[in-house]
């Protein structure tokens, strides 16, 4: 079995403790993945602290070439990182609409290169005889970036890039159900940065509740549950660290009555399923008006029954659930709605082989108080509700504690789009879902946290402000 190891001051650490990490698709330990201490986490943040002041005096254009050549490595070694990827979170080589381990990886390289690209600019406020202002951004110091476990590489350089961009140093740990191809990642590398400028340790929970208290950490930057979300933002006072938090929801799709059911069921069931929707902003509510109803589901479930689920090594469409605690979670919610009578057109019951195999699933004629409705499945289940006032529905969809995004699906964009903005959340779409890009702003409002990631507005995240004011005369 391949060894891994923490990278700590640019040397590979090895930990007397490690724990198992799984295939979910055989249940089988793959690798053992260190066990940070608290030394450890100490160990890393000393040295991106001691490699802050010299990182963040690189010019601009340093670290824009550094950040090109990180693109590069990765690009190098694709095929061996997307395999990693592929057997520890279990998503296909390929996959449904060819968004597996190969995409992830894909959309790595975009997300580092378009942010390699970016600027802070100074910007000037008054050059008069008086004075001159303007407003510098200063990196902020040690950026501490907690990751999950539904995209661990994607979420790790959504983190990590714009933090050196603009001069941070980095201690980051990943999810403990999928450390491996994080840990060989950063390893990769870590020759093209100075030591200590990239670190990650790996553990369970309480790794990352050490990053979030410690006191020589200036940003959190986390993508995870609400729950852990609201612990980390008490923790991080101690020392009133900056964060950002992608805390995911549950997010909600109005299809009106003249939508071309043709055209949207495809995007619909993709944006759902994305990843085996363990998708932050995969749609997870879709409220169909009472006049398509009926076409819709069965639109949906003629899809649903035509896609395979099972191992990498069957090249489905599907692979499993990532871990265990969330396959009982996706069981357990399809049981209850089972349970309030809800109609099941495909699915509905884990696939009799050993792995956390959930098979698609469309629910129909489902309450809104299901707790299917209510609470974020996280897995390959969506309840299809139906509605005969749009007024009833635009209030069912906003009424949640989350709010990452939102659609309105129509063939006519301009009542669409009056619509889509009185969806209180970060991104509203028409027509689609879930799309995100390395340039559009993406974060959410309500309990689905606060700041956002992505293009300058994500960069800028990653700063403070210093006034500059010079006296004239
Ligand atoms: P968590 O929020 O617990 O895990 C995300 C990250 O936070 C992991 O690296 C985890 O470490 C770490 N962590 C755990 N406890 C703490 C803590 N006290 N302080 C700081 N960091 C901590 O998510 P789960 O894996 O438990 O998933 C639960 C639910 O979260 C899912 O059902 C889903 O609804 C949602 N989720 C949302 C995601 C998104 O993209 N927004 C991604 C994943 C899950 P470790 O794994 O080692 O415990």
């Amino acid at each position: 079995m391949t060894e891994y190891s923490m990278l700590i001051n640019g040397q590979a650490v090895s930990t007397s403790e490690t724990f198992p990490v799984l295939n979910p698709a055989t249940e089988q330990v793959i690798a053992h993945s260190p066990k940070a201490t608290q030394q450890h986490l100490d160990d890393a943040v000393a040295a991106a602290r001691a490699a802050f002041p010299a990182w963040s005096a690189t010019s601009s254009d340093e670290r824009k070439a550094i950040i090109h050549k990180i693109a590069d490595r990765i690009e190098e070694n694709m095929g061996e990182l997307a395999q990693l990827l592929s057997m520890e979170q279990g998503k296909p080589m390929e996959g449904f609409a060819g968004l597996g381990a190969g995409f992830e990886l894909g959309g790595c390289l975009a997300w580092i290169r378009y942010t390699a690209e970016l600027e802070t600019p100074v910007e000037v406020i008054q050059d008069n005889d008086d004075a001159r202002i303007e407003v510098h951004r200063k990196a902020l110091g040690v950026v501490g970036s907690i990751t999950p476990w539904n995209y661990p590489l994607l979420i790790t350089f959504w983190h990590i890039i714009p933090g050196l961009r603009t001069g941070n140093t980095i201690v980051t740990k990943p999810s403990e159900y999928t450390p491996l191809t994080v840990l060989r990642a950063m390893h990769l590398i870590s020759d093209l940065l100075p030591p200590g400028v990239l670190n990650v340790v790996t553990g369970m929970g309480d790794v990352g509740a050490g990053i979030s208290a410690h006191s020589d950490i200036n940003k959190i930057v986390f993508t995870g549950s609400t729950a852990t979300g609201k612990r980390i933002m008490e923790a991080s006072a101690c020392n009133l660290k900056r964060l950002t938090l992608e805390l995911g929801g549950n997010d909600a799709a109005i299809v009106l009555p003249d939508t071309d059911i043709a055209a949207a069921a495809g995007k619909i069931f993709a944006t759902a399923m994305i990843n085996n929707g363990q998708t932050c902003a995969a749609l997870k509510r879709l409220y169909v008006h009472e006049d398509i109803y009926d076409d819709m589901c069965n639109a949906l479930a003629a899809i649903a029954s035509s896609v395979t689920t099972g191992p990498a090594s069957e090249n489905p469409d599907f692979g499993p659930i990532q871990n265990k605690m969330q396959f009982d979670k996706v069981c357990a919610l399809a049981e209850d709605a089972k349970a309030a009578g809800a109609t099941f057109m495909t699915g509905g019951a884990p696939l009799d082989r050993p792995g956390y195999f959930f098979p698609v699933t469309i629910v129909r004629d489902i309450e809104e108080q299901t707790r299917l409705v209510q609470e974020e499945p996280f897995g390959p289940i969506l309840p299809v509700i139906k509605f005969s006032d749009v007024e009833d529905a635009l209030a069912r969809a906003n009424n949640s504690s989350s709010g990452l995004g939102g659609s309105v699906w129509s063939s006519d964009l301009e009542k669409a789009q009056a619509l889509a903005a009185r969806l209180e959340c970060g991104t509203a779409w028409v027509n689609n879902h879930a799309m995100i890009q390395p340039d559009a702003p993406f974060g959410g409002v309500k309990q689905s946290g606060f700041g956002v990631e992505f293009g300058s507005y994500g960069l800028e995240e990653y700063t403070s402000i210093q006034t500059m004011q010079i006296a004239k005369g």
